[in-house]
C-alpha cells in the first residue's frame, strides 16, 4: 500500500515524498482511513510506530478540505501531549506534513513565559498542541477560548494519566464542544485509560499495534 491509496490531499502526498516517506506504517494503514470517515478512534500504539502521523494526516486533510477562519483566542484542532517535548515534536510533525497547507500551528506549555503563548493565539490558529497544564491555566484565565474546537487528540492519555493530569484533562474537555472528533492513543490499556476513553470517545474504532 502506498499513501497515494489513502486518498489524502496531493499537499499532502508531496510533502511525504519530499520527506522520502512512500508506505504507510501499520497504524497509518489502519488508522488513516477511519478517521478521514470521522470515527474517533482508541489506538494502542508505542513511540516510533508513526503514531504522529497517523492522526496528523486526517486532520491535515480535513483542514485543507474545509478552509474556515481560525476561531479567535482557540483553534480547529488540539493536541494534547505529556511533555514540552512531545508537544514540540508533534507540532514540528504538523509543520512537516502541512508544508504545503500552511497551517498556522502553535505549542503551549509550561515552564517559559506565557505572553508569547497568548499573542499567538489572539487572533487563533489552526492547530495548538499543548501540555495539559499550561493550556489550562490560559483557559482559565479567559485566554484560551476552544468552544468552537473541532477535533481533539490525546496522545500518550497514559502517561498523561501517571503526571497527574487527569483533572486539567478533564476540565480542558469541559469547555470543548461536546460534537467533535476524538482520538486517543495511548502505549497501555489500564483500566483508567478505558475509563477515559468511555467518557470522552464516541462509539471508536480500536487499532491495536
Ligand atoms: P512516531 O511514532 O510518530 O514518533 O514516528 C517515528 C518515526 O518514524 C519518526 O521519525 C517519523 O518521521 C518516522 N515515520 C513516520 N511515518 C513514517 C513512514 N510512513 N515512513 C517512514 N518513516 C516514517
Amino acid at each position: 500500500m502506498t499513501f497515494a491509496d489513502l486518498a489524502l490531499t496531493q499537499p499532502l502526498l508531496d510533502a511525504l515524498a519530499e520527506e522520502g516517506y512512500t508506505n504507510p506504517t501499520p497504524i497509518q494503514a489502519q488508522s488513516i482511513p477511519l478517521l478521514l470517515q470521522g470515527r474517533d478512534l482508541l489506538g494502542m500504539a508505542q513511540t516510533g510506530t508513526g503514531k504522529t502521523a497517523a492522526f496528523a494526516l486526517p486532520l491535515l486533510h480535513r483542514l485543507a478540505q474545509t478552509p474556515r477562519p481560525a476561531p479567535k483566542n482557540g483553534a480547529r484542532v488540539l493536541v494534547l501531549a505529556p511533555t514540552r517535548e512531545l508537544v514540540s515534536q508533534i507540532a514540528d510533525g504538523f509543520e512537516s506534513f502541512g508544508r504545503h497547507i500552511k497551517p498556522r500551528v502553535t505549542t503551549i506549555f509550561g515552564g517559559v513565559a506565557q505572553m508569547h503563548q497568548v499573542n499567538a493565539l489572539k487572533d487563533g490558529v489552526d492547530i495548538i498542541v499543548a501540555a495539559p497544564g499550561r493550556l489550562l491555566d490560559l483557559v482559565e484565565q479567559g485566554l484560551c477560548d476552544l468552544s468552537q474546537l473541532e477535533a481533539l487528540v490525546l496522545d500518550e492519555a497514559d502517561q498523561m494519566l501517571d503526571m497527574g493530569f487527569a483533572k486539567p484533562i478533564e476540565r480542558i474537555v469541559a469547555t470543548l464542544p461536546q460534537e467533535r472528533h476524538t482520538v486517543l492513543l495511548s502505549a497501555t490499556m489500564p483500566k483508567s485509560i478505558a475509563a477515559l476513553a468511555e467518557s470522552l470517545l464516541r462509539d471508536p474504532a480500536k487499532v491495536e499495534i
